[in-house]
Order: structure tokens, then C-alpha cells, then sequence
């Protein structure tokens, strides 16, 4: 065996090394000392592994560095690791279990039945940051997997033991432990090379959790951390952290006092007279756009008897998250409020005989839905029980999908867009279980890229993972802390038309069967509130905001010029408060802007004399004062809707299409 083997780099050249050096060595002297010292670990093979590892055959490498999200994983992971020793270098009773990565950090479980309060997390976090400071290396072994139990026995590890046993259990011979600073831990790895390579370690809280997730066994606790490259990309995840508390829909559906829960009526909200305005806005706005792109608003019951879901599958699949209902006539529970929309729509098109030529034919409802979510997972508007969505289904002809496609993509563009958040597109494609042949995924496929070519937009590729049923896209939004939400979906439905046989008569008199749309670009309005609440901090753009201008006077000598202002606005259809408060001017600017009003409208003498107001517009900015008639003027140009049309009318002059 000749002792030079042959190392593949990413960028196709190839280095010829000693058999057995080790990676940490062979990037260093044979790529260079830069790359040596910014590496965490390196993948051979595809594999991610230690860089104290050796190469002992011909390989592909590549270096996982640490400004990769690669890379971030590794540091995060080690960083699991220092904390759990940290905690039993300070509490030797305490029994470690499982650390694994999370979204933006990691955390560990412990098996510590006294529980550690704020001032014990102070002092693991001292013993952290001191380990990370002493650059203990992490140092791998390969032991049999009967020793290994033996190891831990010893050490009255119960929960090791046990994970041991299962890895024996499914065939496992032999596992590797890592140490550092005399600490062992049961691990696959890869690791930093040392505890210093770990820059900045946070200890965010305590959590309690269960052993393997189940109730029944041990109470856990859970440290959560985060970890990071730079005190400065800590502190900016710490800001992060800190707006999205402070923009918390809850806390903010509170303070603006937009709607609230009670426990008589689990999962289900009560919105208050601002929080219906703002429900209503978006119902309408989006109401508006379906109605202008040929859609027919449909209404359906909300109750059906299980005849309809057995059609649909849902009997079977879906009942537990369905509410069934008592059918007092026949004693048994065999009707349910309705999960969604579809199946109704579909009988909704089935009563009727409709030509190839009024296809596509387009229903749109916002009926109420239920869905039975466990309690437990209950939370704000974002996860609910009862909820309504901007629900639509398109029937229509195989040719017509590429092009009702783009004009659904084209909707949904303007209609993000407007609110200001960015998205990205994703098309699912055929899973392994699925019905038709693959001529008919061919053309399904086919037809969703082309439209989504044909917009000129990039899009990922989700191999697998459509509905067994037809392709879909997906929109991912990105609100602006940057977080991603899941929001509209254009999904192709080969299998209801078969199961509801519904048909069209096509240009040979015969019957035919048509394809359907699912789609929703807000998906669920109580969601959708919720990122918007989320997404704009509670300031909301003057069209969305439940209440666009407050009058405020500077004192009680003005109110009766700022009465009839208040009425003006009120009569001319803008949502306007008047404070009547006795209360200092300042204070009741200051109270405006914290109800992120959008306009509190200053009426003094000046303006009382002169007829007009004065409007200050929420970020502080003081505009002129000005006549009724030419603030209505402003509101009204701000009400519109910005995802609407703009058409041009018949004279030429570009107008907003609203009914
Ligand atoms: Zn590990
Ligand atoms: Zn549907």
C-alpha cells in the first residue's frame, strides 16, 4: 500500500499527502494557515468529522469553517457540551442526558430534581465562560459499547446508560466519547478542536422538560443557551430577541387593545371594536381582490352531516381534529363543523352542469373553521381553534393551469408586496405515494413551472414533497425581524374531482373531469393579524389602522371646533377619535403615539380661529395645518388599498378599482 493518498478539494484540484496525517495538519500545510485557523471542523467524504481526525485513504475534503451555518451548528453543539460540564463540575448530582441544537442555540437536559434557580445559571455561566477561557481540547475514543455501558454505570449515569443500550439494542458495536477538561459525554461528534474555539457562550433560561418527552417519566431541566461567533453577533440576536418580545402580538393585542381570550371559549378570540376593524379591513381588502380577478364570494354551511367528509376522506383521516356535533334526531354525533372549505365548494360546483367555456369558475369564502387543536398547544392568534380563511378553489381545464397560475402568482406578489414583506417561492413536487401516472405529474409540474418561470422569480425546489394528490407552491414570507412564516399556497388537486366526480362538458359534448385549485394568500386572517401585529410593531399603514386620527385639543376652550371636526371625519367615513380628556397636550400626544395611532390631529386657538388642524403624524413629524376638507383629502389617499389595481379609466386618468 503506497503511503501517499490522493485528497479531492471542493475546487476540483487534487493534493497529493501522507497516508494518516491529520486534517487540522494537512489543511495547514497543504491549503494554508488562514483557512487552518478559521476551520471548526471538515467534512470528508461528504461526512462531517473532527479535524483532529486522520485521512488514511483517497477522500474528498471539505473545510467547515466558522462563518458558515455549518459551522455555527458545530460551535453551538460543543458549546452543549462545556455547559454540561460546566453544570456538573458545580453540581456533581445532577445527570446529563441530551443536548442538542436548536434554532438559534442549544440546550441541555438534566436530571436535577432540586431545579436551578437564576443565581445557579450565574454560576454555570461563570464555570462556562472560565472553561472556554483554559482552551481544553476535545479529544475523541472509539470504545466497545459493553464498556462503554460499564463507564457510565459507574459514574451513575442512568440516562446514558439507557441511550447506550438502545445504540446496543440497534446493532451498535462500538461508540465514541469526546472529552474535555476531564469530562466525558457519549457523542457522534464532530467538535471544535478546543473549548476556546467556542467565542461567546450565552445561558438564556431554565425550562422543565420530560425525560424522552413522556409525562409519565422524569421531570428534566432544561438549560437553553446560544452561542455565537462575535460579542457582536450576540448582542444583535439579544436585540432581536428583545424587539420580538416588545412586538409580541400578544402582549400588543393587549396594550392596543385588539382582542382578547377567555378560558369559557379555549382557542377561540374575541375581538374588540378596533381588533373587528382591522379583521374586517383585511376580510374586505381581500374580498375586493377576488371579486375584481373574477372570483364568485360564495357563503356554505358551517355544519354537515358526515356523509360529506366520508366523500372527502376526512371521516376517516381527520375526525379527531374535527368538532362533531350531537344530531339529536338520530342520537349520534354525525355532524361536524366544517375544518375547511373544500369539500363544500366542491358540492357547491357539483349541483350544477358547467361548460369547458366558464371554466375556470372561481369560489372564494371566508367562512368561519374549526379545528380541534389539543389545548395544550393553544397560543395567541397563532394557534386557534376557530379561525376563517381567505379560502378559495378553482375549477378548471388541465391547459388552463399554467396560466391561472401566473395570475394567482401575480396576485399574491402585489398583494405581500404591499405589506412590505419579502418571500420566497417553493415548488413541491410528486411523493413516493401518490395517485395518476406519471404522464399526469408530468404535465402538472410542468405547468406550475412554467408559470412560475414565466414570472421571472427564483424559486426552490422541494423534491417529494407535494400532496399525494397534485404539485404545490408554497409562499414563505419574511417579516421585518426577518423571521419566516408560512403563509400562501397554490396547490394543484387531481383527486377531489374524481372523489366528488365532478365534470365538465367539454367542446365534444362529453363529460370531462377538471382539475382544482386550493388556494390562500393570507391563509388564516387570525394568523395573518398576528404577523402584521408582529411585522409593523402595532403601527399599523393608515388603510389597516383601526383608528387613523385622533383629535386632540391643547385645551377645553377648543372643544367645540374639535367636536366638529371629530364629526366631519366621522361623516366623510375616516375612523377618527376625539380625546376629551382635561389632560395636558404632551400627555395626550404621548398617549396617541403609544395607541400608534397614525395621526393625532392638534387643534389650539390658531387652528380654532382659522377653521383648520393641525396633523402630526406618528413618527413625529409636525405637517402643516390644514382645512377638513384637505385632510379628508390626505386620509382617503392613504385608505386605499395598495394591492388593488390601479386601472385606467375610460378619460385616462389612472383611478384605484374599488367597488
Ligand atoms: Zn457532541
Ligand atoms: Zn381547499
Amino acid at each position: 500500500m503506497s503511503d501517499q493518498i490522493h485528497v479531492r478539494l471542493p475546487d476540483g484540484s487534487v493534493k497529493s499527502t501522507r497516508r494518516g496525517i491529520r486534517i487540522a495538519d494537512f489543511v495547514r500545510e497543504e491549503i494554508g494557515p488562514g483557512l487552518a485557523r478559521a476551520a471548526v471542523a471538515a467534512k470528508v467524504d461528504g461526512k462531517q468529522i473532527d479535524l483532529s481526525r486522520t485521512l488514511d485513504r483517497d477522500a474528498s475534503l471539505e473545510v467547515i469553517t466558522a462563518s458558515t451555518d455549518e459551522g455555527l451548528e458545530v460551535i453551538r453543539h460543543s458549546a452543549a457540551h462545556i455547559v454540561a460540564s460546566a453544570v456538573q463540575r458545580l453540581y456533581p448530582d445532577a445527570q446529563v442526558t441530551i443536548g442538542p441544537v436548536v434554532e438559534d442555540g442549544f440546550y441541555y437536559d438534566f436530571y436535577y430534581p432540586k431545579g436551578f434557580t437564576p443565581e445557579d445559571l450565574e454560576k454555570i455561566q461563570a464555570e462556562v465562560d472560565r472553561i472556554v477561557a483554559e482552551d481544553y481540547p476535545f479529544e475523541r475514543s472509539l470504545i466497545p459499547v459493553d464498556e462503554a455501558i460499564e463507564l457510565f454505570k459507574g459514574m451513575g449515569e442512568d440516562f446514558k446508560v439507557e441511550i447506550i443500550e438502545d445504540l446496543k439494542a440497534q446493532g451498535e458495536t462500538h461508540v465514541s466519547l469526546y472529552r474535555h477538561a476531564g469530562w466525558v459525554d457519549l457523542c457522534r461528534g464532530p467538535h471544535v478542536p478546543s473549548t476556546g474555539k467556542v467565542p461567546v457562550i450565552r445561558l438564556m433560561h431554565v425550562a422543565g422538560a420530560y425525560w424522552r418527552g413522556d409525562a409519565k417519566k422524569p421531570q428534566l431541566q432544561r438549560i437553553y443557551g446560544t452561542a455565537w461567533r462575535t460579542k457582536k453577533e450576540l448582542e444583535d440576536y439579544l436585540h432581536r430577541l428583545e424587539e420580538a418580545r416588545k412586538r409580541d402580538h400578544r402582549k400588543l393585542g393587549r396594550e392596543l387593545d385588539l382582542f382578547m381570550f377567555h378560558p369559557y371559549a379555549p382557542g377561540a378570540v374575541f375581538w374588540t371594536g378596533k381588533g373587528t376593524t382591522l379583521y374586517r379591513l383585511l376580510g374586505d381588502a381581500m374580498r375586493k381582490l377576488v371579486l375584481a380577478n373574477g372570483y364568485q364570494e360564495i357563503k356554505t354551511p358551517l355544519l354537515f352531516n358526515k356523509a360529506l367528509w366520508e366523500i372527502s376522506g376526512h371521516w376517516g383521516k381527520y375526525k379527531e381534529n374535527m368538532f362533531l356535533v350531537l344530531d339529536s334526531e338520530s342520537g349520534q354525533h354525525d355532524f361536524s363543523l366544517k375544518p375547511m372549505n373544500c369539500p363544500s365548494h366542491h358540492l357547491f360546483y357539483a349541483a350544477k352542469r358547467h361548460s369547458y367555456r366558464e371554466l375556470p369558475v372561481r369560489y372564494h369564502t371566508q367562512d368561519v373553521l374549526h379545528r380541534n387543536e389539543p389545548s395544550g398547544t393553544l397560543g395567541g392568534l397563532t394557534r386557534v381553534r376557530q379561525f376563517a380563511q381567505d379560502d378559495a378553489h378553482i375549477y378548471l381545464r388541465e391547459d388552463q393551469i399554467t396560466d391561472e397560475v401566473s395570475r394567482l402568482t401575480e396576485m399574491i406578489d402585489r398583494c405581500y408586496r404591499a405589506f412590505g414583506l419579502e418571500y420566497s417561492v417553493y415548488l413541491s413536487t410528486r411523493p413516493e405515494n401518490r395517485i395518476g401516472d406519471d404522464a399526469m405529474w408530468d404535465r402538472a409540474e410542468g405547468s406550475l413551472k412554467k408559470a412560475l418561470d414565466a414570472l421571472g422569480i427564483s424559486y426552490g425546489i422541494k423534491e417529494g414533497d407535494g400532496a399525494f394528490y397534485g404539485p404545490k407552491i408554497d409562499y414563505e414570507v419574511r417579516d421585518s425581524l426577518g423571521r419566516s412564516w408560512q403563509l400562501g399556497t397554490i396547490q394543484l388537486d387531481y383527486a377531489a374531482p374524481e372523489r366528488f366526480d365532478l365534470t365538465y362538458v367539454g367542446e365534444d359534448n362529453r363529460p370531462h373531469r377538471p382539475v382544482v385549485i386550493h388556494r390562500a394568500i393570507f391563509g388564516s386572517f387570525e394568523r395573518f393579524v398576528a404577523i402584521l401585529i408582529e411585522h409593523y410593531a402595532g403601527a399599523f399603514p393608515v388603510w389597516l389602522a383601526p383608528v387613523q386620527a385622533r383629535v386632540v385639543t391643547v385645551s377645553d376652550r377648543q372643544l367645540p371646533w374639535a367636536r366638529e371636526v371629530y364629526e366631519r371625519l366621522l361623516a366623510a367615513g375616516i375612523r377618527a377619535e376625539l380625546d376629551e380628556r382635561p389632560d395636558k397636550l404632551g400627555a395626550k400626544i404621548r398617549d396617541a403615539q403609544l395607541q400608534k395611532i397614525p395621526y393625532a390631529l392638534v387643534v389650539g386657538d390658531r387652528e380654532v380661529e382659522s377653521r383648520t388642524v393641525a396633523p402630526r403624524r406618528l413618527g413625529g413629524e409636525n405637517l402643516e395645518a390644514r382645512s377638513i376638507d384637505a385632510l379628508v383629502e390626505t386620509l382617503l389617499a392613504e385608505s386605499r388599498i395598495p394591492f388593488l389595481e390601479e386601472r385606467v379609466a375610460a378619460n385616462g386618468a389612472v383611478r384605484q378599482a374599488q367597488p
